[in-house]
């Protein structure tokens, strides 16, 4: 692209990893996995009584995972900025780093590496726990319902991980991993190294990236983002590449009237 691209320093992103956020994530992990533990001990019982229900339950999670990640993913990377009160230093600065210095995010320790994802897991994971399940006539919809979100939360959690391997050269990884990734069960780097070119707007999907090339062919993410800027005058991108270089992503024929005078509209 030719727009120059603005883009954030990467030393003090980093220094953006607090105390406070790393203790939110020790207690969000904690939280996560004891829900997660609490709800298959309920689930166990039904999951006896209709495995294949259960399995297709957990297959369905992982597409949702992988779909979530994405959608996560392009809500974190296009919108807000780092220095928003509260989501600005727990949610957005990782992204932000994570495009200006890609391989530190193989440093990370297991806390911040998970803290996030299992944090924006906690509703989804109280909700699954107390999901009624004996209702007369919908017990196998709501029991494939509970396993869904479920194993869609347990996913996104393994998210951070697959992401992170992806980053990793292969003699790094054990061989377990390199075939996961070798037969795209597991988001492969080739792949998600079509996400990482400037300006950083298209395979957002890192649990296993199946959904990728199905999104932007249906034009998912430009469309949503065309209605963001409609509704709300937000620039796509432009907190984390710059204005000028967001602008050549995503042109705003009416920006003037719009966006740069907010001129009242009769
Ligand atoms: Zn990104
Ligand atoms: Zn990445």
């Amino acid at each position: 692209m030719g727009g120059k691209l603005v883009q954030h320093d990467a030393t003090k992103l980093a220094q953006g990893y607090s105390r406070a956020v790393r203790t939110v994530e020790v207690l969000s992990i904690v939280s996560f996995y004891t829900l997660v533990a609490a709800v298959a001990w309920r689930g166990f019982p039904y999951a006896l009584k209709a495995p294949w229900l259960a399995l297709a339950g957990l297959f369905f999670g992982y597409l949702l995972a992988d779909f979530t990640s994405g959608f996560v993913h392009w809500l974190a990377d296009t919108w807000g900025s780092p220095d928003m009160p509260v989501i600005g230093k727990a949610l957005l600065r990782p992204f932000r780093e994570h495009h200006v210095a890609p391989k530190a995010m193989t440093l990370h320790d297991f806390i911040e590496t998970n803290g996030n994802n299992c944090l924006i897991s906690l509703p989804w994971a109280l909700g699954a726990l107390f999901m009624p399940l004996d209702v007369e006539g919908f017990g196998g919809l709501l029991f494939f319902t509970m396993t869904s979100i479920t194993s869609m939360i347990f996913w996104v959690m393994m998210t951070n991980q697959f992401h992170k391997w992806s980053h990793f050269e292969p003699a790094e990884l054990p061989a377990v991993v390199r075939w996961l990734q070798r037969y795209n069960l597991i988001l492969s780097p080739d792949h998600h190294d079509i996400h990482h070119r400037a300006p950083f707007d298209t395979h957002y999907c890192i649990t296993t990236g199946w959904l990728n090339v199905p999104l932007m062919r249906l034009g998912f993410f430009r469309g949503m983002e065309r209605l963001v800027t409609a509704l709300t005058g937000a620039i796509p991108r432009k907190d984390d590449i710059g204005l000028a270089a967001a602008l050549e992503v995503a042109p705003l024929p009416d920006a003037p009237s719009r966006v740069a005078t907010h001129t009242p509209q009769h």
